[in-house]
């Protein structure tokens, strides 16, 4: 196991907090578990990692992150499996991911050791967190920032990681309705759109509240240049089915590599479904609502799994996609994902990670 590689300095809780978690009653990222991982970067060198009491920490107002926004996370969850063991999916692509953020934005590279290893000590000593229940996860949130303190517009010399844990459950109530948005933009070429930076999640709040105001969820961005193709919507990846056949735009330097769109294809192909990734545009997508060919549009990530929309809105119209049931490709691709997940099929390509 990774985890034994190097040595953690652990400070456990005298008392848990596990008796605040409510497994039928679940609010995303409020509640957060017992312990947290704290690993410190100083000039290149990493400390000891510290895992410790959840707390607050203190910082210098000239804390470089906070005006300059050196700032990466990731988003992953563990599972409680019908074995009732712990498991984690594909931890290993955030991982990867994390340090490929790192590199775009100028950061330290995160040891594998101290990223897996915190995990798996942090899943062991808070292991009672994880929730039963069919949509019941633990989410997982490995996340660095710059933290020298300086005001001269530089990389940082040095860093903090760190992990949190907070129990998840169901995240949308209702199919959402998503507004096509041709005005702003979340990324462009050359930008950072295939980092997971917290800079693009702030620029994305003012474009989303807008729609909000207008009666819709979230938004499905196009391309920066023309705005007539598809990339993402909100914090998802987009697939769209049209004529039976799952269609998602190709990842690029504008679209994060999503664990779920790539696991997502991956079960659709094995399935017998025919999946393309390419261009979709958005003229081609209203169309085919109008001509009953596109029967589904949903997102797909982490946090929302599979979530299929209700309507799409473009121009001022709306657009109602048809009911989805338990046929519908993107139900037998969620409980395809879940049924790995949870060890109710086997995991054929590997990617279940037990703790
Ligand atoms: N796009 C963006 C912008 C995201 O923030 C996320 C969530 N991490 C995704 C797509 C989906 O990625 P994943 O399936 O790895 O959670």
């Amino acid at each position: 196991m990774v985890a034994e590689a190097i040595d953690f300095k652990i400070n456990k809780v005298a008392e848990s907090r596990v008796n605040q978690l409510d497994p039928e009653n679940i609010v995303f990222g409020t509640l957060f578990t017992d312990h947290m991982l704290v690993a410190d970067c100083v000039n290149g060198e990493w400390q000891t990692p510290e895992i410790l009491p959840y707390g607050d920490i203190a910082y210098n107002p000239a804390l470089a992150s906070l005006h300059y926004g050196q700032s990466i996370f990731e988003g992953m969850k563990a599972f409680r499996n019908v074995d009732d063991e712990v498991v984690m999916f594909r931890p290993e692509e955030n991982f990867k991911r994390f340090n490929i953020s790192a590199e775009r934005m100028c950061m330290a590279q995160v040891p594998e050791e101290i990223f897996m290893g915190g995990l798996q000590k942090l899943l062991e000593l808070d292991n009672a967190w994880v929730p039963d229940g069919e949509n019941n996860s633990l989410y997982l949130r490995p996340f660095m920032f710059a933290s020298d303190v300086y005001l001269g517009v530089r990389p940082s010399f040095n860093y903090r990681f760190m992990i949190i844990m907070s129990p998840a459950g169901q995240y949308y109530a209702n199919p959402p309705k998503v507004k096509i948005e041709t005005q702003f933009i979340r990324a462009a070429e050359g930008g950072v759109g295939y980092a997971k930076c917290a800079g693009n999640y702030a620029a994305s709040l003012y474009p989303a509240k807008l729609a909000q105001e207008q009666g819709y969820t979230q938004l499905l961005w196009t391309d920066a240049k023309t705005h007539t193709k598809f990339e993402e919507s909100g914090t998802m990846n987009v697939f769209f089915v049209k004529d039976g056949k799952l269609i998602t735009p190709k990842t690029s330097t504008t679209i994060l590599k999503g664990i779920t769109r790539d696991s997502l294809i991956t079960i659709a192909r094995d399935k017998g479904y025919e999946v393309t990734e390419q261009d979709v545009f958005v003229k081609d997508i209203i169309e085919g609502i109008k001509d009953g060919s596109v029967t589904e549009v949903f997102g797909a990530g982490t946090a929302v799994v599979v979530s299929p929309f209700s309507a799409i809105g473009y121009e001022g119209e709306d657009y109602v996609l048809p009911e989805i049931n338990s046929d519908s490709v993107s139900s037998v691709l969620k409980k395809g994902l879940n049924d790995v997940r949870k060890g109710i099929s086997a995991d054929t390509h590997g990617w279940v990670y037990k703790v």
